[in-house]
């Protein structure tokens, strides 16, 4: 070990000496003299000693000033001064200025031997935590620069620029001369060369290895870092390598997806334990943001996919966020909504469709969070059926198919049958007619009475099927419907009295409680009489003997309700969307002897619509049915 320098300050040549042959020569270190506090600190700066011993009444410079000097260049040397006095505001002011210890005048040699000794140990002491600060500050700084890697790592969804960065920083953070990452293809088994850095084109595109019989398929075989160095490096990778780090990256669900190296082919610097850390922490971020990117670009993908059939399918399509902003609204929607041109999307939708009646379909649909599907009739005279789905977690979906065909071809048959019914109806009478006459012109027969009295009742069915087919037809064209102002409860309390009969052969109780109030509508009494009786007299055809048919009425926020209930067969779920339809009737083994022509709730349903109403079913077979309607009150 070098000799150790130590410089006197002090104007006397008596302590010079005394100092340097009893104290410092004795313990092997070597004295330089400076008689002045100029020449001292030009020589502490000039070349900087191990210690200083500073005498503080100095001739040109004070020892204050001195140890002023040296901490203004930063000149960090343990400084041991010497005093006749011992003051304290002198002694406080010197160690302030990083003064390590001091020794009154006159000292004996011991003392002063000591105190250097204690110096020398604490300024050991410091270099060796100005050390480890460094070394802490280093690390932290690793750290930051990995975290901050890390972070710009895994909020990029692109996959090529996330692999290119994760290799670059690598590369950066081992000081390695080229980077490698390579993924693995599950189908083949194979790693392939995803990204590089500082490794040669030609290189970069042949790279493709196993993973079972390959250095960096080693890394993934074992999940465990892969050093190697030398001749082991050349020889594993067949090329030039003098040093080489792999490591395996893995995917928290899926596993090992592939390996990130560096290496280096030059220089040869073998790597680090650290590196090994460094590359670990890295490698963990590597392989959520690849895996991110990666379900980013499938989820992308198909994204992509399901749009472009949206786009193109033939059914007008819109889609709307959770608060109605235009999402997506395909070609065919475009065409049929005439909205070619505009810039819908994130538009809300009230802004973007000129139709009021899907704008209110759209907020019925915001409000229950039920579907709900209606016929719009567009401006250029087409009909769409609409329905709004709610869809959770999206918003809301609007599908429309054109219907114009179907609704012209409904209204030819609808034309057809009342012409034909029309016409069917004078034939009829005349036959009807004749059969009258029969008995009249002569005896007949009890066989010929039987016959004439089934060709009656045909005849009455037919007449019944033809009345109630124009009827249907005149609702349905707006015929017949002048509205008054009626009271609900008088037209059951009528209709009601009118079954009553027909209930009691059955042994059926019906039972009905006329309201207090009047219930007030806008309706044309006569249709209304034949809703109620529709409802009543199929509840009594289809309630077996002895049941209980009940009806009732009331008001209910501006809305008059009405139930009409049975404990008779009921009706299956299946059947129950369609039993409203025309010409619909239940086909089963009780049904089959009970008459009727299949109009008569299509009927009900007309006559209920036409005045602003709703009609539903309730049913369950063996257990009964209720079948309601609400129809828009009239403020009394
Ligand atoms: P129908 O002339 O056949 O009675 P409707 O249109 O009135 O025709 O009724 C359609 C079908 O609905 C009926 O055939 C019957 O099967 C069923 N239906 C109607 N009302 C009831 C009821 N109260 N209970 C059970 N089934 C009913």
């Amino acid at each position: 070990m070098a000799q150790k320098r130590v410089l006197i300050i002090e104007d006397s040549p008596e302590t010079q000496q005394l100092l340097a042959e009893l104290v410092l020569e004795p313990s092997g270190y070597r004295p330089i003299a400076a008689l002045n506090g100029e020449d001292g600190l030009q020589i502490a700066l000039d070349e900087p000693p191990d210690l200083i011993i500073l005498d503080m009444q100095l001739p040109k410079m004070s020892g204050i000033a001195v140890l002023e000097a040296l901490q203004q260049r930063d000149v960090d040397i343990p400084v041991i001064f010497t005093t006749i006095r011992e003051s304290p505001e002198l002694i406080v002011q010197a160690f302030r200025l990083g003064a390590r210890d001091y020794v009154i005048k006159p000292f004996d040699p011991q003392e002063m031997q000591e105190a250097i000794q204690r110096a020398f140990a604490t300024a050991r002491v410091h270099e060796e935590r100005d050390q480890l600060t460094q070394q802490l500050q280093r690390q932290l700084q690793e750290l930051n620069a990995v975290y901050a890697i890390g972070r710009s790592v895994t909020s990029l969804l692109d996959l090529n620029r996330v692999l290119n960065r994760v290799v670059e920083a690598a590369v950066y953070m081992t000081d390695a001369e080229e980077g490698m990452l390579l993924l693995l293809d599950d189908e083949s088994g194979e790693l392939y060369l995803r990204a590089a850095k500082g490794i040669d084109e030609k290189a970069v595109r042949s790279l493709r290895v196993r993973v079972d019989d390959s250095t960096a398929g080693r890394a993934l075989r074992t999940d465990r870092p892969v050093l190697l160095t030398g001749e082991q490096a050349k020889v594993s990778t067949g090329y030039l390598v003098k040093a080489l780090l792999y490591l395996p990256l893995r995917a928290p669900e899926r596993g090992g997806i592939g390996v990130l190296g560096v290496v280096n082919r030059e220089t040869g610097r073998p790597f680090s334990e650290r590196d090994i850390f460094l590359l670990s922490a890295l490698a963990d971020y590597a392989a959520i943001a690849i895996e991110n990117a990666r379900l980013f670009e499938a989820a992308e993908v198909e994204r992509a996919k399901l749009e472009a059939v949206l786009q193109e399918a033939q059914g007008v399509i819109i889609v709307v966020d959770e608060n109605d902003k235009v999402l997506l609204c395909n070609t065919a929607a475009r065409a049929a909504l005439n909205l070619a041109e505009t810039d819908l999307l994130r538009h809300p939708i009230g802004e973007a469709i000129p139709y009021p009646s899907l704008r209110e379909m759209f907020a019925q649909v915001r409000e229950t969070e039920k579907a709900t599907h209606s016929e719009v009739p567009l401006k250029d005279g087409r009909t769409f059926n609409a329905q709004i789905t709610p869809i959770e977690g999206v918003g809301r979906v609007l599908v429309m198919q054109d219907i114009t065909h179907l609704k012209e071809l409904d209204r030819i048959k609808s034309e057809f049958v009342a012409t034909v019914s029309h016409d069917l109806r004078t034939p009829l009478t005349t036959i009807q007619g004749y059969i009258e006459l029969l008995p009249r012109v002569g005896p007949l027969n009890e066989q010929q009475q039987e016959f004439i009295l089934r060709a009656r009742e045909s005849i009455e069915t037919i007449t019944e099927l033809i009345s109630d087919l124009l009827d249907i037809g005149r609702i349905e064209a707006g015929f017949d419907l002048e509205m008054t102002s009626c009271d609900l409860g008088q037209v059951i309390e009528e209709i009601v009295g009118e079954f009553r009969p027909r209930a009691e052969h059955k042994k059926q109780e019906l039972h009905w409680q006329p309201s207090e109030t009047l219930l007030l509508v806008q309706g044309n009494p006569n249709r209304l009489r034949q809703v109620m009786d529709n409802l009543l007299g199929n509840a009594i055809k289809y309630t077996q003997e002895g049941g209980r048919i009940s009806v009732s009425a009331s008001e209910d926020t501006g809305h008059i309700v009405v139930h009409v209930a049975d404990n008779g067969l009921g009706i299956h779920h299946t059947q129950q969307p369609y039993i409203f339809d025309k010409f619909y009737r239940v086909e089963s083994d009780e049904t089959a002897d009970i008459k009727g022509t299949g109009l008569g709730l299509a009927i009900v349903k007309a006559v209920i619509e036409k005045h602003n109403g709703r009609v539903w079913v309730e049913s369950k077979p063996g257990i009964g049915s209720v079948f309601s309607f609400v129809l828009p009150s009239l403020e009394a």
